[in-house]
C-alpha cells in the first residue's frame, strides 16, 4: 500500500513486516494479543472490540490470511456468542470499508426494516396515545426484518477473501465449546432478568437451570452453534427464506410468554418480508476536518450527516490552541446545533428527503457556527437551521426545534484494520441490551427491538417527522462508523454503542485525538459529555469534576450519568518507507468493563508507559 507522508518513527525504524521486534518495554512475543487490553501496538493487522474472545478470533482470521473484512465478519459473529445482548444475527448493523487497492470507502446498510404491514399509527394505542415504551420493547411489535446476515453475506462478497463458512468457523467453535463468563455478561442478565422470564425460551438459553451465569462459569449456546452451521452450510438465504426465517416470523407474531404474564404485543413481521430484504451498498458520508477526510455512514443512520455536520461547525474554529473549557464549549454548541438538524431531518431515504449535502455543506456549517456564543452556551433546546443552499454569514437562521427521541444504550462497535491498509468499521446492534427479549427457539439468538428507534408521534404536528413507522421503511439510527483518510492514505477508524449518545462519542474522540493531539486510547478513555440538544447535557462524574465548573460558569447544565459509549478504534501511525505498516488498536480502559485491543505482530510486550510522542503523533499543525 502507497505510504504516509507523515514523518516516520526514529524509534520504530527497525520494524519489518511479521518479525516480532524487542519494544522499549522489553521483549516481544510474537503471539497474538487477545487479552483485555485497551492499548495494543504491531503489524500484521489490528482489532479492536469490546470482547477478548472476538478480538481473537479476528486477530486469528488475520493471521490466516483474512483481510479487514474476513477478519470483521469473523469478529461480529464471535460477538453474537460472547455479546449476544447487544450483537447477533436478529439484528441490523452499518459496515463502512475503506478498500486500500481502489482507495474508495464504500458502506452496507445492514438496518432492520419495518414490516409491510407497519402503518404511521403502529405504536400508538387505542386512545391515540403513544405506547408504554417498555412495553413496546419487549413485543413482537418491535422486531424489525434482521439485516445483520445479509451484511456479513455482502461485506465478504464486496471485499472478502473467504468464505462465510470459514469465517464462521471459529464462531462456531466458541458458541459450542463456550466463552467463560466475565463480571459484565453477568451484569447484564441481572439487568434483563426479569423481561428475559417473561419469555422462556430466552430464560432457558440465557437463565441456565433457572439461574444467573455465574462469574467463571463457561456457557455454551449449541443453539446458535447450530445456527452457524447452517449459515456456513447452506448460505444466507437459508436465513431468509424457508423454515429458519418462517420461525423467525412466526415467534415475532406470536411471541410465547411465560404462563401467567401478560401477553406481549404481537409483532407484524412475516416470512416474505424476511424474504425481501436487503443490505443495500450506500455512498458514505464525507467531510473534511483539519485537512483530513471523514467518512461516515448515510441515512438511515443520522451518524454521519451529524458527525460530519458537527465537524464542520467546528472546523470554522480553532480548537487546538485554546484551554481544555473553550474546547468542550464549542463542542457541546456544535453537537447540540447538529443535533437539531438531525432530529428535524434525517430519516430513511426512501420515505423522506433527506438534505444529506446540504448539511454536510461547508455554507450551511458556517450559518450554523455563527450560533456558537465563545463566551456563553445558547439557551437549549436550540431550532434546527435550515439546510436549503441559501446561507447567510452569520445572519439569522429561523428553524424548528425538536427533541429527541428515545434511543438505547446498547450495540457493539469494532474496528479492524489490515496489512494492506484495508479498514472495517462496523457497528452493530439489537437495539437494547437483550433486545426484545424474545429468543427464536431452539436457534441461540435473540431477536432485536429496533422499530422502537422509530418516532412514535409526532412531537410537534406543525413540522414534518421523518423518522415515523411505515411499510419496509428503516428507523432512524445514530450508529457513527466512521473511517478518517488523509490525503486518500488510512489513517484513523472507530465508533461507539450508545443509542444517540454513539454521535458525541465519536465526535468527542474525534477532537481529543485531532484537536487535544491526545493518544487514540486516551481519546477514548477521556471523560465524557453528550451534546445532544437537551436542557441538560448528560456527563460522566470525571468531566464534571474536571470540567463542569468552568462550563456551568459558561452556561452550560449537566446531570450525571455513570457511563457514556463503549468505542474502539484502530490508528495508522507513521511507518518508513517500505514497511508494513505499523497499527494501534485502542478499546476503552474501564467503560463497560473495558474493552480489547489486539494485533497480529505485538511491538510492545506491555500496554503501559508508551510514548506518548510515539504513539499520538500530531494529526494538525
Ligand atoms: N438502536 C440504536 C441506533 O440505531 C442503537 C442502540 C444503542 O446503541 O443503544 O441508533
Amino acid at each position: 500500500m502507497p505510504q504516509r507522508r507523515r514523518t516516520s518513527l526514529l524509534a520504530l525504524a527497525g520494524l519489518t513486516a511479521g518479525v516480532a521486534v524487542a519494544g522499549p518495554a522489553g521483549p516481544v512475543s510474537a503471539a497474538p494479543t487477545a487479552e483485555k487490553v485497551p492499548l495494543a501496538v504491531g503489524t500484521g493487522g489490528a482489532v479492536a472490540t469490546v470482547d477478548p474472545d472476538a478480538t481473537r478470533i479476528g486477530l486469528d482470521v488475520l493471521a490466516d490470511g483474512g483481510n479487514a473484512a474476513d477478519a470483521a465478519v469473523a469478529a461480529a459473529a464471535a460477538l453474537g456468542v460472547t455479546e449476544p445482548y447487544s450483537a447477533g444475527v436478529g439484528g441490523g448493523g452499518f459496515f463502512v470499508y475503506y478498500d486500500a487497492g481502489s482507495g474508495e470507502v464504500s458502506t452496507i446498510d445492514g438496518r432492520e426494516t419495518a414490516p409491510m404491514a407497519m402503518g404511521a399509527t403502529a405504536f400508538l394505542g387505542e386512545d391515540g396515545e403513544p405506547l408504554p415504551f417498555a412495553d413496546a420493547v419487549n413485543s413482537g411489535l418491535s422486531v424489525g426484518t434482521p439485516g445483520t446476515p445479509r451484511t456479513w453475506e455482502r461485506a465478504l462478497e464486496e471485499f472478502g477473501t473467504k468464505s462465510l463458512r470459514d469465517v464462521l468457523s471459529g464462531p462456531t467453535a466458541l458458541a459450542r465449546d463456550g466463552f467463560v463468563v466475565d463480571e459484565t455478561f453477568r451484569q447484564q442478565t441481572a439487568d434483563n432478568e426479569e423481561r428475559f422470564r417473561l419469555f422462556p425460551a430466552t430464560a432457558e438459553l440465557f437463565l441456565p437451570g433457572g439461574q444467573l451465569p455465574e462469574v467463571g462459569s463457561v456457557f455454551r449456546n449449541p443453539d446458535l452453534a447450530r445456527t452457524y452451521r447452517q449459515l456456513a452450510a447452506r448460505g444466507v438465504d437459508s436465513f431468509y427464506d424457508g423454515r429458519l426465517a418462517d420461525e423467525i416470523a412466526a415467534t415475532a407474531q406470536d411471541p410465547q410468554e411465560a404462563e401467567g404474564v401478560p401477553e406481549a404485543y404481537d409483532g407484524l413481521l412475516t416470512s416474505a418480508d424476511l424474504a425481501a430484504y436487503d443490505a443495500p451498498l450506500r455512498e458514505a458520508t464525507k467531510v473534511e476536518y483539519r485537512g483530513l477526510e471523514v467518512y461516515g455512514m448515510a441515512p438511515p443512520s443520522s451518524g454521519g450527516t451529524t458527525v460530519g455536520e458537527a465537524l464542520n461547525i467546528l472546523d470554522e474554529h480553532n480548537l487546538a490552541s485554546i484551554p481544555a473549557a473553550d474546547r468542550l464549549h464549542h463542542y457541546l454548541e456544535a453537537g447540540a446545533l447538529a443535533f437539531a438538524d438531525r432530529n428535524a431531518y434525517v430519516g430513511d431515504p426512501a420515505y423522506t428527503q433527506v438534505p444529506v449535502d446540504e448539511l454536510l455543506s461547508e455554507g450551511f456549517a458556517a450559518e450554523r457556527s455563527c450560533e456558537i456564543d465563545p463566551t456563553a452556551a445558547a439557551v437549549k433546546p436550540v431550532p434546527a437551521g435550515v439546510p436549503d443552499g441559501e446561507y447567510a454569514p452569520c445572519g439569522t437562521a429561523d428553524g424548528a426545534s425538536v427533541q429527541d427521541t428515545a434511543a438505547g444504550v446498547s450495540t457493539t462497535h469494532l474496528t479492524v484494520a489490515d496489512a494492506e491498509g484495508n479498514i472495517a468499521s462496523y457497528t452493530l446492534t439489537i437495539e437494547q441490551t437483550g433486545g426484545s427479549g424474545i429468543t427464536v427457539p431452539g436457534r441461540g439468538f435473540l431477536l432485536n427491538n429496533e422499530l422502537t428507534d422509530f418516532t412514535f408521534a409526532p412531537a410537534d404536528l406543525t413540522q414534518p417527522e421523518p423518522n415515523l413507522p411505515a411499510p419496509g421503511k428503516r428507523p432512524r439510527s445514530s450508529m457513527a462508523p466512521t473511517i478518517v483518510l488523509d490525503d486518500g492514505e488510512p489513517l484513523m477508524a472507530l465508533g461507539s454503542p450508545g443509542g444517540s449518545t454513539i454521535i458525541t462519542t465519536v465526535l468527542q474522540t474525534l477532537v481529543n485525538r485531532v484537536d487535544a493531539n491526545m493518544r487514540l486510547d486516551e481519546a477514548i478513555a477521556a471523560p465524557r459529555a453528550t451534546p445532544r440538544n437537551t436542557a441538560s447535557v448528560n456527563a460522566e462524574p470525571a468531566f464534571l469534576q474536571a470540567h463542569g465548573a468552568e462550563l456551568t460558569a459558561l452556561g452550560h447544565a449537566f446531570s450525571e450519568t455513570a457511563e457514556i459509549g463503549a468505542a474502539t478504534a484502530v490508528e495508522f501511525l507513521p511507518t518508513p518507507e517500505g514497511r508494513t505498516p505499523l497499527l494501534l488498536a485502542a478499546a476503552e480502559t474501564t467503560r463497560r468493563g473495558g474493552g480489547s485491543a489486539g494485533v497480529v505482530d505485538d511491538v510492545y510486550a506491555t500496554t503501559t508507559t508508551k510514548a506518548a510522542t510515539d504513539l499520538a503523533p500530531r494529526l494538525v499543525d
